[in-house]
């Protein structure tokens, strides 16, 4: 088939595109009518895509003008090409385990936010069983999981193990994963800015995964998966229906429950009977016989 678009047209469309997906927007909206000439002439970030404007933050249209002013080339895209090529790479992959080595490859050696250049030893992707029903999202790597490059393998790892071990399944059964990739120094909490810039890959990562439920470990995830400022009071006990960004319509979601970080388990164990209910809860939701003692 034919390309409707010149070399240099389409050289600048792909360059624009891969500047949203670094900005961590991956999904566009079909418009009405197509892009006319005319208008792509005075295109701007927001008058070109005009969807997209509600969703940047304002100093994020400030840098895509910029780089607009910049490029020498008008974008004349059709709303059929901007989805073809802003589809998400692992779109079509043949199973959940290449549509995530897609998306690990995607993420290459990562220095899209600051936590690149402070100290991480190694990007902490996730692991676990591609197919699993049931998701662990936590805050971030720490040191054990820096040097190691998996998820939840230090002591609080340790306890996340018990707890998956008392649901009656094995860590081998579940996928974990984190907001951000990287280590924070310190064990900081991560900030907003790298959450924000991490989290579309764990929102695809997710997508691909189609988990019956996800766990939020701590307010941290919870907070940002759910987009919520709430207390863990108020956001544990209950379950959310939740859609990733970028997930397949024809999928519904997944539910997703929130307990305390093993982390936080380890400081203050009286919380582990207020964790086991919310486990209990997850269980009760997969079906999952609960043995009769709570994880140690
Ligand atoms: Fe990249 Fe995420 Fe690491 Fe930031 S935390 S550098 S976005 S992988």
């Amino acid at each position: 088939m034919t390309s409707a678009f010149s070399p240099d047209v389409r050289s600048a469309l792909n360059e624009r595109i891969r500047f949203y997906r670094e900005l961590g927007i991956y999904d566009f909206y079909r418009r009405g009518t197509e892009v006319s000439e005319a208008s792509a002439t005075d295109a701007t970030p927001e008058n070109a895509y005009p969807a997209l404007s509600p969703l940047l933050q304002p100093e994020l249209r400030e840098e895509m003008s910029a780089r607009k002013s910049a490029a020498p080339t008008v974008l004349t895209p059709t709303a059929s090409t901007l989805e073809v090529l802003t589809s998400l790479p692992e779109r079509g992959a043949a199973d959940t385990a290449t549509a995530l080595r897609i998306i690990r490859e995607d993420l290459g050696d990562c220095t899209r936010c600051k936590l690149h250049q402070q100290g991480r030893k190694q990007i902490v992707f996730g692991v676990g069983n591609p197919q699993a029903d049931l998701m662990f999202v936590g805050e971030g790597p720490g040191a054990d999981e820096d040097a190691k490059g998996e998820p939840f393998v230090g002591r609080a790892g340790q306890l996340l193990n018990n707890m998956i071990k008392a649901m009656g399944i094995r860590r081998e059964d579940v996928y974990i994963a984190n907001v951000v990739k990287c280590r924070p120094p310190g064990n900081r909490t991560p900030e907003r800015d790298e959450c924000e810039t991490c989290s579309p890959f764990l929102m695809r990562q997710i997508a691909a995964i189609k988990p019956k439920v996800i766990v939020a470990l701590g307010a941290v995830s919870a907070k940002n998966l759910l987009a919520i400022n709430a207390p863990m009071s108020e956001l544990r006990g209950r379950f959310y229906d939740f859609m990733p960004r970028g997930g397949d319509p024809s999928w519904g979601g997944t539910k997703l429950a929130v307990t305390y970080h093993p982390a936080f388990l380890l400081r203050d164990p009286r919380q582990k009977g207020e964790a086991w209910k919310d486990l209990q809860m997850v269980m009760k939701f997969l079906g999952l016989n609960p043995p009769a003692k709570s994880p140690e």
